[in-house]
């Protein structure tokens, strides 16, 4: 069955002109992208809910629902959303910047956001949903040394394991970068997949360590938003 992964980052309004605001999604707007799925009989599931009808045990309308880079806007936005309509979801944190921001993201303007801090992470657990990796530093790992690479890849999934005190099975690459020894590398580190920014919906046979996903802009309308999730 081929399923939809969403990608969504921010879930918060913006101002005008701001760098790379499509990645802003708002709150009202969220609700209505989920209000439609849920009227149309789809459920949202994070990966770990979605695992079963990945691999066919378990048929049904499903979409996954992923957030990347573990931002406070989505637990204080998102969450309550999802709650509503008894949706999961996953969000892949930056290890190394848990209860800190998006460093990573200054140098090219886009504004200062908060990380959740470990206890926002285990609220956002709590709530039924999953906790996925996302390297140590948001590093583009195609511009990163192979044994720097692996540090980056690995220490996220130790470095949450760590600090939660449960298994961390699934990881995202930052940007979406990676070359075939990188797959190779989160699968030597004990992850059971990966999701890349590809797009298209993933299908059964998909390399796990290379899954495709749909990105949700800021201006997706209700009719592309659904359209994206059938037919994209
Ligand atoms: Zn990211």
């Amino acid at each position: 069955m081929a399923l939809p992964i969403l990608v969504y980052h921010h879930i918060a309004s913006v101002e005008d002109h701001t760098p790379f605001r499509s990645l802003f999604v708002h709150p009202k707007r969220f609700k209505d992208q989920m209000k439609w799925l849920k009227r149309l009989g789809y459920k949202g599931l994070s990966m770990r809910d979605a695992i079963p009808y990945m691999t066919g045990k378990q048929t049904g309308k499903v979409v996954v629902i992923t957030f990347d880079d573990g931002f406070v806007n989505v637990l204080e936005n998102a969450a309550p959303v999802l709650a509503e309509y008894g949706f999961t979801a996953t969000n892949y944190f930056v290890a190394g910047q848990i209860g800190g921001g998006n460093v990573w993201d200054r140098s090219i303007g886009i504004p200062n956001t908060a990380c959740m801090s470990k206890s926002q992470m285990r609220e956002w657990m709590s709530l039924g949903h999953e906790v996925g990796a996302h390297t140590l530093d948001h590093v583009n790992l195609n511009e990163t040394s192979d044994e720097e690479a692996f540090r980056q890849i690995s220490g996220s999934k130790i470095s949450l394991e760590n600090l939660l005190g449960l298994e961390v099975p699934h990881f995202c690459y930052p940007y979406g970068a990676n070359k075939p020894i990188h797959r190779e590398m989160v699968r030597k580190a004990g992850f059971r997949n990966a999701v890349t920014t590809v797009p298209g919906r993933s299908k059964p046979g998909d390399d796990p360590f290379g899954l495709p996903r749909i990105y949700i802009r800021r201006n997706h309308s209700i009719p592309e938003f659904l359209y994206r999730v059938k037919y994209r």
